[in-house]
């Protein structure tokens, strides 16, 4: 029976030296046994319920394990606008609902994904959309990350004009100025957005909105906006201590790394090299801001977390097909570093006002009978310092700040700081502006049903 690869990336002693993507291209014939393994099921949970875009799974494993990539391609561009972002950066919700990990490891969706997406760029399968007809709208994209970049996409191949503002020097959002290199290559960006201004859709970088460009007057001007921002407000610890220099938020470090990497900047900004690195928070960024502190060369990496220690196996409380709560280890993990759960930060301590320490004290959980971790409470004496030179925050964004953009728009701001869409006014929201920090994944589907949303307000664009 064919397993499932683990050993997916470039050797480690290779990779924490370099910024390039670590996973290693699959062999033809890794692909093809791998693909082999979809077993085509009559209700595949992995397109219905996985994955956001609705893929067509078993229909492109069907046509890649056959060898018939160009079929496999027509299938895949079908349903997802830029499956060479998902394919490097998608946790593979997909992967959570395939039937074959009930009793065994589910295919490898994400790395054929990748495999079709890099042979249709290889093979030029992938052109420039440019409508039949234009219906003479124009609409005003505000953002271009996935959720921004997939509306605009979308609204052109229904026939709108459109032009995308981004804040930053070079459109992508978080795909460019938070994701590392090492996870998704700039250059898969730009070969993309050279597609779009082809295919007619017109990008103003280094414009912010509402500060250098009115977003009052680009609504007058457009038929529609769509606010695409992102959530730009990273969730802060404010305990004793926390002015102390050395402490930053997560992004300031990964976006200083990526503009490096890129060219922006010559230097990074904060420097992780020959410091004791603490990172608090055990997701994805959190997870960067690891291998983002290795490459740099930082004399230890400690990622630490409140919530509990995840499962080795997927929880009870997840059962199949769900999204399962399991321990997950990063490519960065595996190259060095070291985790820690169970973990609360009470305070900050320093030097010269240099942050020099964190005062920590382990937490014990009470779970449901299902396994899920419900609330949580300090366990006396287990008082501890971890010395810190570089403490990097990295526990999440807390939304849209009420003024600004959205403020300028006239739109209200939830509670969670999600924005709220008026179609009345042909305003719209997508991605985490309007749902809240959430997956690559679900902004570029969100960015589509956007743009359909915006061109069924004019009864079909007619
Ligand atoms: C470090 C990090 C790593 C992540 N890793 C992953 C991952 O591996 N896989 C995954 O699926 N998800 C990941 N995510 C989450 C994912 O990146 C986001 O959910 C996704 O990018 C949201 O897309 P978006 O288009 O809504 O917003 P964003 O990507 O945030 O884009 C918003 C854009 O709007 C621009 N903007 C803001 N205000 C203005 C203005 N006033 N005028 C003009 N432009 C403006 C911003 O500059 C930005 O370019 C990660 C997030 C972070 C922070
Ligand atoms: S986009 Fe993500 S969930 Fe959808 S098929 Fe690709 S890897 Fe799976």
């Amino acid at each position: 029976m064919t397993h499932r690869i683990d050993d997916i990336y470039r050797p480690a002693e290779q990779r924490r030296r370099d910024f390039r993507e670590v996973e290693r291209p699959l062999s033809c014939a890794e692909l093809h046994e791998q693909a082999a393994r979809c077993m085509g099921c009559g209700i595949p949970f992995c397109h219905g319920a996985g994955c956001p875009l609705g893929n067509v799974i078993p229909e492109f494993n069907a046509a890649a394990c056959s060898g018939d990539w160009r079929g496999a391609w027509e299938i895949l561009s079908s349903t997802s606008s830029f499956p060479e972002f998902t394919s490097r950066v998608c946790p593979a919700l997909c992967e959570g609902s395939c039937t074959d990990g009930i009793d065994d490891e589910p295919v490898m969706v994400r790395q054929i994904e990748k495999a079709i997406v890099e042979k249709a760029y290889q093979n030029g399968w992938v052109k420039p959309f440019t409508p039949p007809r234009r219906n003479g709208r124009r609409a005003t994209v505000i953002g271009s990350g996935p959720a921004g970049l997939a509306a605009a996409d979308e609204l052109n191949r229904l026939g709108w004009l459109v032009t995308v503002f981004e804040a930053n020097a070079a459109p992508g959002g978080l795909l460019r100025y938070g994701i590392p290199d090492f996870k998704l290559d700039k250059k898969v960006i730009e070969r993309r957005i050279e597609l779009m201004k082809q295919s007619g859709i017109e990008f103003v970088c280094g414009t912010r909105v509402g500060e250098d460009v009115s977003a009052a007057y680009l609504a007058r001007r457009s038929d529609a906006v769509v606010l695409a921002v992102g959530t730009p407000e990273a969730r802060d610890l404010k305990l004793p201590g926390r002015e102390l220099a050395g402490i930053h938020f997560a992004l300031e470090f990964l976006q200083g790394q990526n503009r490096v990497v890129g060219g922006e900047l010559a230097t990074v900004p904060v420097v992780a090299a020959g410091k004791r690195v603490v990172v608090i928070g055990g997701g994805d960024t959190g997870s960067d801001c690891v291998g983002t502190s290795i490459r740099q060369g930082a004399a230890s990496v400690l990622q630490i977390e409140i919530m509990p220690k995840p499962p080795a196996e997927r929880s009870p409380s997840t059962p199949w097909p769900m999204w399962p709560y399991v321990l997950r280890t990063s490519s960065s993990h595996k190259e060095g570093g070291e985790r820690r759960w169970n973990i609360s930060t009470r305070a900050f301590a320093g030097e010269r006002g240099h942050v020099t320490a964190l005062e920590t004290v382990e937490v014990e959980w009470e779970f449901s009978p299902a396994g899920r971790p419900l609330k949580f409470a300090e366990i006396p004496g287990s008082e501890r310092r971890i010395e810190a030179d570089l403490v990097l925050l990295a526990m999440g964004f807390t939304g849209v700040r009420p003024d600004g953009v959205a403020a300028e728009l006239g739109l209200a701001v939830d509670p969670r700081g999600r924005v709220l869409e008026d179609p009345a006014r042909r305003i719209f929201c997508c991605g985490d502006t309007a749902n809240g920090a959430s997956l690559v994944v679900r902004a570029l589907a969100d960015g589509k049903r956007t743009a359909h949303r915006v061109n069924d307000a004019f009864h079909g664009g007619n």
